[in-house]
């Protein structure tokens, strides 16, 4: 299959053609032609490499009414997604060669993306015990990221050990950063509007004090250490300090907290309840500052679908967690790149380059170059939308953008030179 992309702009620089042929990139520049390609009329959009999550909750197996790994590949495809970090808190949990191998089976047969299955850290991801690393590490899904998110590792010598065994495996532990002894029955930020809403508060430090311990661990073991959805102002502090002692330590955020706050939480609707919790406009402000300089590596979704009678009940029954695959993106380019925040490959730099060189994929995050795959997006900037859930293709419909007007759309996605997404639908 051969695709000749006319006028597109690389990184929103100068525009160029860009020629894709047999899954490659087989040449960038000005008035390229191709007799036997499909043109793509690219004017105006932007070509940046294909989006690499770091987390996102399929919910296949156990909660296929919530989401399938079709149905979230497919949502992850029209958000500009090449490659998904499948989360392992599953029903089974992902803590076997055989879960995680289903998994990028289903991944394989859906065809949209690359679902690149996560193994939990621990046996049920209960904190007891180490599950089966290594057979998942040296499974047909080749796992490098470990992580019992939705739970805390929280007993510090398994942490430890954790680390010492990812070590040795070249991959990484995703440390879901919360002290459950801090948390029990939290709803909300802690702060003075969770006593005026009269709901049960999460303080920052429960956060910070996991990522300050891990980053001490980390260092002492000479292992790597990726924290999941930071949200605080002083996490991205004591990340930068982790950093700056050259502690093999990596982050992430989510767009819901670059973009939210606990402000949401005033008209107790349960689309806003997330976990960790939207904080304060200082902790915005810090964390979009942290993305910029680096300090924070990667734009993750914790995409989170859940079923309509887990999230449409009062806010104490509700689960935590919101949608986020497609409309990733847009709020990236709200938050980071209208601000000036970043730039085109600022954007390409932190959820694509850098999270592909977090879980290892060596066929994502890729220049838009010669002889590199043929994985990529093409967005329109200028583009605005106002989110609907109803038109998403998730499964579920908690989506915390509901109503708002959001810019950038993708138009189309290739992974490997083959089209996922043209002109804005999913081609399968
Ligand atoms: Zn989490």
């Amino acid at each position: 299959m051969t695709v000749l992309i006319r006028g597109a702009r690389p990184y929103g620089e100068d525009a160029a053609d860009i020629l894709l042929r047999d899954g490659h990139v087989a040449a960038v520049g000005g008035s390229l032609s191709a007799p036997d390609a499909e043109v793509v009329d690219a004017a105006g959009l932007v070509a940046l490499p294909g989006l690499v999550d770091l987390h996102t909750h399929l919910r296949e197996p156990g909660r296929e009414d919530a989401e399938t790994v079709e149905t979230g590949s497919r949502a992850a495809a029209l958000g500009g997604y090449t490659a998904v970090h499948a989360m392992a808190n599953t029903d089974p949990v992902a803590d076997t060669a055989g879960v995680v191998e289903q998994v990028w089976r289903l991944g394989q047969q859906a065809g949209l993306v690359d679902v690149v299955p996560v193994g939990a850290v621990t046996v049920g991801l209960r904190g007891e015990r180490l599950a089966e690393l290594g057979a998942m590490a040296d499974s047909a899904a080749r796992v490098r990221v470990f992580s019992d998110d939705g739970m805390c590792v929280a007993d510090p010598a398994l942490m430890r050990r954790a680390l010492e065994y990812v070590k040795a495996l070249d991959g990484v532990v995703a440390q879901h950063a919360e002290e459950p002894r801090l948390t029990t029955g939290a709803q909300m930020h802690e702060g003075d509007r969770s006593a005026r809403l009269g709901l049960t508060g999460w303080p920052a430090a429960a956060e910070e004090a996991i990522i300050a311990r891990d980053v001490l661990l980390a260092g002492h073991v000479g292992a790597r250490l990726h924290v999941c959805h930071v949200s605080t102002a002083g996490s991205v502090e004591i990340l930068r300090w982790a950093k700056s002692r050259g502690v093999q330590v990596t982050a992430e955020v989510t767009p819901h907290h670059l973009l939210l706050t606990d402000e949401c939480a005033e008209g107790y609707d349960p689309v806003f309840k997330v976990n960790p919790p939207l904080r304060t406009d200082a902790d915005v402000a810090a964390v979009r500052r942290g993305l910029a300089e680096g300090v924070i590596d990667a734009v993750a979704t914790d995409h989170a679908p859940h079923a309509v009678e887990d999230k449409e009940s009062e806010w104490a029954g509700a689960r935590p967690g919101m949608l986020g695959l497609e409309q990733a993106l847009s709020v990236v380019v709200a938050t980071m790149v209208e601000t000036g925040l970043l730039d085109w490959r600022g954007v390409a730099d932190r959820m694509s380059v850098r999270p592909a060189a977090i879980g290892r994929l060596e066929t994502h995050g890729r220049p838009l170059a010669p002889g590199e795959p043929a994985t990529l997006l093409l967005l329109d900037p200028a583009a605005r939308a106002v989110v609907d859930p109803a038109a998403l293709a998730s499964r579920s419909r908690n989506s915390p953008y509901a109503g708002r007007e959001l810019p950038g759309r993708v138009v189309h996605t290739f992974l490997r030179g083959v089209p996922t997404v043209t002109d804005g639908k999913a081609t399968r």
